[in-house]
């Protein structure tokens, strides 16, 4: 199979209340064809969430079984939870020719950006911090604590905004989902991923 079949793995990450949930629910809808990787946490669901949906929720045993058993792709603690991608399933649907996209945190993305170096790493930016912090604090889910250590990380991350390839404001969803929709039909024309068929080509043609 040639890197032109092979769907591309777009990672998603940006500092907590940038609105990654959000953006990444809009995108699904808007383009059916893109496939959404469900992470595994340790975190107990919000009200709403479902169980295989939002993520599969995991005992922190059961996460420790699935690290063990090398079923993670790259796993990441986060605000005393753990939070990791499930590996096949991702391999799956790249081998399928599907593009993919994982809303993770930078930590993880940066353990998938050296397994997979020619994937997209697109951060995802507040319109300002004071935004951001009201977007935390309005979403109203978190204690002060949780709050203040959400904000702390926000700053952490932010700092690692260097590694990713495209940074987007998410200043409208609507638009923020363009954007992405944007930089992946332009990935898909990146002349390194037609190489090895167009190499195969030349030597078919005598
Ligand atoms: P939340 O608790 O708000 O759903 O997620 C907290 C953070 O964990 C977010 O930054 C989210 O992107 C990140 N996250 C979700 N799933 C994964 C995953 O599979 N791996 C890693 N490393 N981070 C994840």
């Amino acid at each position: 199979m040639t890197n032109k079949d092979r769907g591309i793995l777009m990672v998603l990450s940006g500092p907590s209340g940038v609105g990654k949930g959000t953006v990444c629910a809009a995108l699904r809808q808007m383009d059916t064809d893109l496939v959404y990787s469900v992470s595994a946490t340790t975190r107990s669901p919000r009200a709403g969430e479902v169980d295989g949906v939002n993520y599969f929720f995991k005992t922190r045993d059961q996460f420790k079984q699935m690290i063990a058993q090398d079923e993670l792709l790259e796993y990441a603690e986060y605000c005393d939870n753990f939070y990791g991608t499930p590996r096949e399933f991702v391999e799956r649907t790249l081998d399928s020719g599907r593009d993919i996209i994982l809303e993770i945190e930078v930590q993880g993305a940066l353990k998938v950006k050296e397994k997979f170096p020619e994937g997209v790493f697109i951060f995802l930016l507040p319109p300002s911090l004071d935004e951001l912090q009201s977007r935390i604090v309005t979403r109203g889910t978190e204690t002060e604590d949780v709050i203040r250590s959400r904000m702390r990380i926000a700053r952490d991350e932010l700092a690692l905004m260097e590694h990713y390839d495209y940074a987007i404001v998410n200043d409208q969803v609507e638009a923020a989902c363009r954007r992405i929709q944007a930089i992946l039909t332009a990935e898909h024309c990146v002349k390194d991923r037609m190489v090895p068929t167009i190499k195969q080509w030349i030597e078919e043609v005598h």
